[in-house]
C-alpha cells in the first residue's frame, strides 16, 4: 500500500494554500530543485555537448517514456517523449487518417479540450480531400462510431465536468466498425489506472505538467499500439525520428518503433524535472490512487452539496464515470473562483460556468478537502464572490 502522507511530504506545497488544481499544473517535487540544479551545474555546465552521450540525453525521451508506460498500462517501448500535448495529438491523428484510407471522418465529442478540435480543424484544412471533423455530445460518442469513422479522437476524461468516458468500450465498438482510436490521458495519467494494451488502444497521448508534476511546459507523450509501430508514418518528420540521426542522409527514414514520432531536440531540463516526479510515482500503486482520489473527490461533493445549495454538481456522482476531478456550476462561477483564490483554496474556472477542483492523491489531505468545503461554504453564504474585483476577468483563468 502507498503511504500517501510520505508522497505529500515530497512535495513543496505553499504555506497557507490548499491546491486543488494539481489537474492543471503539478506542484513542485522537492527533488525536482536538486535534480534540475545537477543536470545546470553538472551536466550542461560541465560536459556541455558531451553531455548527448555520457548523461544519455539522447536516450531520456524513450527511457522516461518507459516509465510513463507503467502508468498507462502501456507495452514497453511504446511510449515517446517530446513536444506539447497539441503536437502529439496532431502527429497521431496524422497517422491514423493515414492508416485508415480511405475514410475521412474524424469523431470527437464536444466535452474534449478545444486545442485537439484545433488541431484536428487544422489538419483536416491541410488536408483537404474531404476529410472533416465530427463532434457529437460525450454521451453519444458510442452510437456515432459507424462505418465512416476513421478514428475517433477522445479525451477519456472532460475537463470541464470530469466526466470519464469508457475507454474499454468505445475501442471495442471503434475496432467493430473499422476505426482507430486516440485517447488524450491529459486527465487521466495519474489520475488513475490506465489500460492501455488491456483496451486495445491504437494511438495515445497525454501530458506529464497536470498529474504528473513535470512543471510548467514539462513535455507531452505519445503512444503507438506495438502492433501499428511500423505502419506508422510520421507527419512531422523530425530528425530525431530518424532511424539513423547522425547519419546526416539527405532521405528522411522513419526510426524503428514508436520512437518516430520523436521530432527534434529533447527539453532536458523538463525531463529532469519529470524524472524527479516519476521517482516518486515509481513507488506508488495505482489501485489504491484510484480508491483515495474516490474517496476525496466523495468527501467533496458531499460537503459542499451540504453546505451550498445553489452550486449544482456537474460530475458524475457514479465513481465508473469519474475522473479525478470535481466540478460545479454557478452563473458567477468566475467570481466564486476569484473569492476561494483570495483566501488560499486554488481550484479554477472553465467558461462558462465551471468551477473545477482537481484531487491528487499524492499530496491532497483530508484536512485540506475539508478546508475547501468550509470557505466555499462562506463564500457562498455571506456572498463574498459579489464584488466588482471578482468579476474582473484576467488573461488566465
Ligand atoms: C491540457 C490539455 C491540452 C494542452 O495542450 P498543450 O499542447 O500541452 O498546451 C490539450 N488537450 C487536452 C485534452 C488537455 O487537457
Amino acid at each position: 500500500m502507498t503511504d500517501f502522507t510520505k508522497t505529500r511530504a515530497m512535495f513543496h506545497l505553499p504555506e497557507g494554500m490548499i491546491y486543488l488544481d494539481g489537474n492543471s499544473l503539478g506542484p513542485l517535487p522537492r527533488a525536482a530543485v536538486d535534480r534540475v540544479t545537477k543536470t545546470v551545474t553538472d551536466e550542461w555546465g560541465e560536459m556541455l555537448i558531451t553531455g548527448w552521450n555520457k548523461a544519455g540525453w539522447m536516450d531520456k525521451p524513450m527511457n522516461v517514456g518507459n516509465r510513463i508506460a507503467r502508468l498507462i498500462g502501456a507495452e514497453p517501448e511504446s511510449v515517446a517523449m517530446g513536444d506539447t500535448l497539441s503536437i502529439k495529438v496532431y502527429q497521431a491523428l496524422a497517422s491514423a487518417l493515414e492508416m485508415n484510407k480511405p475514410r475521412k471522418v474524424i469523431l470527437s465529442d464536444s466535452g474534449n479540450f478545444p486545442s485537439d478540435l484545433y488541431m484536428a480543424q487544422g489538419l483536416c484544412r491541410t488536408l483537404g480531400d474531404g476529410y472533416t471533423l465530427k463532434i457529437v455530445a460525450p454521451e453519444e460518442v458510442l452510437d456515432a462510431i459507424d462505418e465512416t469513422v476513421a478514428v475517433t479522437m477522445i479525451t477519456e476524461v472532460d475537463y470541464r465536468t470530469g466526466r470519464k468516458h469508457d475507454m474499454a468500450a468505445i475501442t471495442k465498438r471503434a475496432h467493430d466498425k473499422g476505426a482507430l482510436t486516440i485517447w488524450d490521458l491529459a486527465h487521466s495519467a495519474g489520475a488513475f489506472p490506465v489500460e492501455l494494451a488491456k483496451a486495445g488502444a491504437d494511438f495515445a497521448c497525454g501530458c506529464t505538467y497536470k498529474y504528473l508534476n513535470s512543471g510548467p511546459g514539462g513535455p507531452a507523450f505519445i503512444y503507438v499500439a506495438p502492433r501499428h509501430q511500423a505502419a506508422a508514418r510520421p507527419a512531422l518528420s523530425g530528425w530525431q525520428g530518424h532511424d539513423a540521426p547522425f547519419a546526416f542522409d539527405l532521405d528522411y527514414r522513419p526510426a524503428r518503433g514508436a520512437e518516430r514520432m520523436r521530432v527534434g531536440t529533447p527539453p532536458i531540463l523538463q525531463l529532469a524535472a519529470l524524472e524527479a516526479s516519476l521517482n516518486i510515482w515509481d513507488s506508488v500503486d495505482m489501485a489504491a490512487l484510484r480508491a483515495r482520489s474516490l474517496a476525496l473527490t466523495d468527501q467533496f461533493i458531499k460537503g459542499v452539496e451540504a453546505t451550498c445549495p445553489t452550486l449544482t454538481l456537474a460530475t458524475p456522482r457514479d465513481h465508473a464515470l469519474r475522473g479525478s476531478q470535481v466540478s460545479f456550476r454557478h452563473p458567477e462561477g468566475y467570481a466564486i473562483m476569484q473569492a476561494l483564490i483570495s483566501k488560499g483554496v486554488i481550484g479554477d474556472f472553465r467558461a462558462p460556468d465551471i468551477i473545477r477542483f482537481g484531487f491528487t492523491p499524492l499530496y491532497t489531505s483530508d484536512a485540506d478537502v475539508a478546508a475547501a468545503v468550509d470557505v466555499l461554504a462562506e463564500i457562498m453564504a455571506k456572498s463574498l464572490w459579489d464584488t466588482p474585483e471578482f468579476k474582473t476577468r484576467k488573461k488566465v483563468t
